[in-house]
């Protein structure tokens, strides 16, 4: 195990060694985070619409935990497909607007059990070189072909499409909105580029789902492209605030996964009540528009107020802002600064991000008020600025 202990050497001197920090919420006040001891200004949690810790959810999961009991004690082929998980799949079908929906436990094992279920050796998946790390494992583990398309490049992608022109399935699969960009894919042209090679189209609403369309349904519902996407995944991990994913499509998608996606066969079923937390968060996410526009009233403000002093923050409108400095250490130094004035503002590095691109990715919340928002960017500035990372 010697090796080891080198290894980390080495990325410790990178400044690329990742570590835990204790953190718990702050009754009262859901925009912060209790850090070792100090409350600090959450700028990077996913808790988008504010529903982490929402007193109906609570009381939802609370009811279920009496009812229903701790955990579900099986797969849900075999006996752990609990009373709530019919429920809340004829909900979210219902909100999505398609055939049928599936819950799987999570995010990560949605992406990486789904894109298996649909292609394999000989197949080919087209894929946005900043996708999740979730889609990248999920290529690797189906042993299909990898054509990574740079990023948001549809001319690349018309390109591998025709390269792989005789392959035998085909799957282009985008993030809605890039987890650590904040800016939206192509859809409109995704979706004529499938038409055009007969391709499946899965679409990640990780950071899209509760915060564009009518009802927060997600970016491809806002653009009027719902019914051009095979596959529409999500998370409930975010906008949400609970925990676990879902895949929306037609009736023989969903049965076709749930004979196919190893992470649901070999997986117990998440506990009943949280697929029951999960039901009430929908019922918020779906109705609380309040929460969606003050989001993007706060993601207005916070990019305008980083724009005018000077960031290059890119060309999102979502609630993900990041702020990229290019070196690791200088990222990890702004964090250190951000938090010795009482915000919480993770530095992201390789391989997260593309070398050279390490940066702070700041996330908003719609508890976040104005105030708090011109504050931090206040500071923001005045750390870029003696950092050197903004020119006066
Ligand atoms: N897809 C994207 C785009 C994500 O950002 C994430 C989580 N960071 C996931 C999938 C994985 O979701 P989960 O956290 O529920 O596993």
């Amino acid at each position: 195990m010697k090796w080891m202990e080198k290894e980390l050497e080495a990325l410790a001197e990178a400044s690329l060694e990742r570590s835990l920090r204790e953190h718990s919420i702050v009754s009262e006040s859901p925009g912060y985070t209790l850090r070792e001891g100090r409350v600090l200004l959450n700028l990077s949690s996913n808790n988008y619409l504010g529903l982490a810790d929402h007193p109906a959810i609570i009381e939802a999961m609370r009811e279920a935990l009496l009812t229903e009991g701790v955990g579900s004690g099986a797969s849900r082929l075999v006996t752990g497909n609990r009373l709530p998980y019919g429920r809340l799949e004829e909900s979210l079908a219902e909100w999505q607007n398609c055939e049928a929906g599936l819950v799987i436990a999570n995010g990560y094992m949605a992406n990486s059990g789904v894109i298996g279920a649909l292609v394999s050796r000989g197949d080919v998946v087209f894929s946005d070189q900043l996708n999740h790390a979730s889609i990248v494992d999920g290529v690797v583990l189906s042993r299909s072909e990898h054509a990574r398309y740079r990023h948001n490049d549809m001319e690349h992608l018309r390109t591998l499409l025709n390269k792989y022109r005789d392959n035998r399935r085909k799957l282009i699969v985008t993030d809605a909105v890039f987890s650590m960009d904040g800016n939206q894919a192509r859809l409109h042209e995704l979706v004529a580029l499938k038409r055009e090679y007969g391709a499946m189209l899965m679409v990640d609403e990780a950071h899209s789902g509760g915060i564009y369309g009518r009802h927060g349904e997600g970016l491809c519902h806002e653009l009027g492209l719902k019914d051009a996407v095979d596959i529409h995944m999500g998370t409930f991990s975010k906008s949400f605030g609970v925990y676990g994913a879902y895949i929306c499509g037609s009736r023989t998608l969903i049965r076709w996964l749930l004979n196919k996606a190893r992470p649901l066969i070999y997986s117990t079923a998440l506990p009943p009540s949280l697929v029951a937390g999960i039901s009430k968060a929908l019922e918020l996410v779906k109705a609380d528009h309040w929460r969606r526009e003050r989001l993007s009233e706060a993601s207005r403000l916070f990019r305008s107020s980083l724009c005018n002093a000077g960031f290059n923050i890119g060309d999102g409108d979502s609630p993900i802002v990041p702020l990229i400095v290019g070196d690791n250490d200088t990222a990890l130094r702004f964090s250190s600064a951000l938090e010795k004035e009482g915000i919480a503002a993770v530095a992201i590095r390789p391989p997260t991000v593309p070398e050279g691109t390490a940066r702070i990715r700041f996330s908003l919340s719609a508890t976040h008020s104005d105030r708090e928002l011109i504050d931090a960017a206040d500071c923001i500035s005045t750390i870029g600025l003696q950092m050197g990372v903004l020119r006066p």
